[in-house]
């Protein structure tokens, strides 16, 4: 069921308690605001999850909120883990999803990186 962006943070979502270290990652990088980790159902052969370590519900409420250095550490991340996988030069996807109609599952902001294989069209219309 999709979050409702605007929905306080709980502190009790999956990764929150991966952060706090109640739930084992499997970790790819770190950095001192963010953290970097492998999608437990990956979606292709390189699906990477990147979070802030501090408690921002979704995009919306870290570019709102989040400090200049926690941005910039977590953009920075996102990029390194995508160069430090050879992932440039054949290219690769971001994807934020936000709220209710974005399909965000887990109330903690994530960055997904995909790539490994061709990705194809952005959206698939129904
Ligand atoms: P979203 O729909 O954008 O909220 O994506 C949530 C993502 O979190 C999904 O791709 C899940 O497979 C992933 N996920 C859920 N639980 C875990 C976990 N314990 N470790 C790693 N990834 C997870």
């Amino acid at each position: 069921m999709p979050i409702d962006a605007t929905s306080p943070y709980d502190s009790d979502n999956i990764f929150a308690k991966i952060l706090r270290g109640d739930l084992p990652c499997e970790k790819v990088d770190e950095s001192e605001h963010s953290l970097a980790f492998h999608d437990i159902n990956p979606l292709a052969p390189v699906h990477i999850l990147v979070i802030p370590k501090g408690a921002y519900v979704s995009w919306d409420d870290f570019s709102a909120k989040a400090s200049d250095a926690e941005i910039a550490d977590f953009t920075r991340l996102v990029g390194k883990v995508a160069r430090d996988r050879q992932m440039v030069q054949q290219g690769y996807r971001l994807l934020a999803n936000v709220g209710k109609r974005g399909g965000q599952e887990v109330p903690h902001l994530h960055v997904h990186l995909f790539g490994g294989e061709p990705l194809g069209p952005m959206l698939a219309r129904q």
